[in-house]
């Protein structure tokens, strides 16, 4: 069924809990509405955009135009042998439900990516990632819309452009995608992943999913704040990436500077470490604010407007690149 609504707020569609609007909001529930909607002459004539969960989306006005969601939901599987699985999710499915059925399966591969917000369909365009796991390692293929064929097209992973917390999909200017499953290929061979963080020691010597899980559960709990009672969008900013020349120069003057290795021989720096060094961690501007106890979180504490978030993101953003000469990217989308 297709649910139109004309003029409607979308504070409780953004979890920054901006209270904008937009012109229309249409939420289809299987491919045959998507098709009638992306063919009419209006909806092409329209500015649009698709959102989830809207938590990584900074709505800076009312939105002009028309918001799409997806509520195609249902989790099948459609190939398994004795190690994998291949589990065929709709992108309407909260993620963390998906990640919640698979350990309940006793497939691994997704647990370390517990409790991040969002639907099955924006996770496979951000290439969602924590704890040393990206959504990328275990996606089989992603079917999609070609919003400028009218085709529905399979692209195996290879085909996705994945990298961190990119995808062919984050550009729809140029390519414009909606996608609409997502195929995942979890394992059923026991595997972890717990260098990152204090996994391992949490966890203890003898691992299982279900205490992955909790463990995952429980140190987001302590970090983040919940974007139900503090409006948020996760890390703000990508955690910035340089040649490993410019981290041997950065290190020399700031030897505590913590890094990890990135791709390529480069390295990744901690954008919350950039940030609280140049004083932020914890400071509040009238209703927005620096989350106390994670420098890369922006929080609203109530009345914030998108722009002074976004103004306090720009002040950042100079003040790391004035010490530190890093530039800092948003991970979080601005709507305009
Ligand atoms: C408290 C908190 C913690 C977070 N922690 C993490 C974390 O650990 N790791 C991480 O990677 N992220 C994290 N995030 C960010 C966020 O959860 C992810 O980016 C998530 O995938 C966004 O999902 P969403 O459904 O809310 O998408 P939205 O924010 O609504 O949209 C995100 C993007 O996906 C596009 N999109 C949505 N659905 C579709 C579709 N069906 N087809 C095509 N495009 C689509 C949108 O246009 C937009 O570009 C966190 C956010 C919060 C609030």
């Amino acid at each position: 069924m297709l649910k139109i609504q004309q003029n409607i707020s979308l504070a409780q569609r953004n979890t920054f809990h901006l209270p904008v609007k937009t012109r229309w909001f249409m939420e289809y529930e299987n491919e045959e509405d998507l098709g009638k909607i992306l063919r009419d002459e209006y909806f092409q004539e329209c500015l649009s955009i698709h959102i989830g969960q809207g938590s990584n989306l900074l709505f800076l006005n009312d939105y002009n135009g028309i918001v799409l969601h997806s509520r195609i939901g249902g989790m099948e599987i459609t190939s398994e042998d004795e190690e994998t699985v291949i589990l065929r999710v709709g992108a309407g499915c909260v993620w963390d439900e998906v990640v919640a059925y698979a350990v309940s399966q006793g497939w691994y591969g997704i647990e370390n990516l517990s409790a991040i917000p969002g639907e099955m369909g924006a996770a496979a365009v951000q290439n969602i990632g924590a704890y040393g796991v990206e959504l990328k390692d275990v996606v089989e293929s992603v079917e999609a819309y070609n919003q400028l064929t009218f085709e529905k097209q399979i692209y195996p992973a290879e085909a996705c452009g994945y990298g961190y917390r990119e995808s062919r999909f984050k550009n729809p200017h140029e390519d414009p995608h909606i996608i609409t499953q997502v195929n995942l290929r979890l394992s059923k061979r026991p595997h972890f992943t717990l260098e990152y963080g204090q996994l391992r020691e949490r966890v203890g010597e003898k691992p299982t999913l279900e205490g992955v899980r909790e463990a995952v559960i429980a140190i987001r709990r302590e970090k983040l704040p919940d974007p139900a009672v503090l409006g948020n969008a996760g890390s703000y900013f990508k955690n910035p990436v340089v040649g490993a020349e410019q981290f041997r120069r950065l290190q020399t003057q700031y030897p505590a500077m913590p890094s990890y290795p990135a791709e390529e021989g480069k390295v990744k720096i901690p954008a919350g470490w950039l940030i609280e060094q140049c004083g932020y961690k914890g400071k509040r501007e009238g209703e927005v604010g620096v989350y106390e106890k994670q420098a890369l979180v922006l929080v609203n504490y109530g009345g914030a407007t998108g722009d002074e978030i976004a103004l306090l993101a720009e002040s950042i953003r100079t003040a790391v690149q004035e010490r530190f000469g890093i530039e800092l990217m948003p991970e979080v989308k601005y709507i305009v």
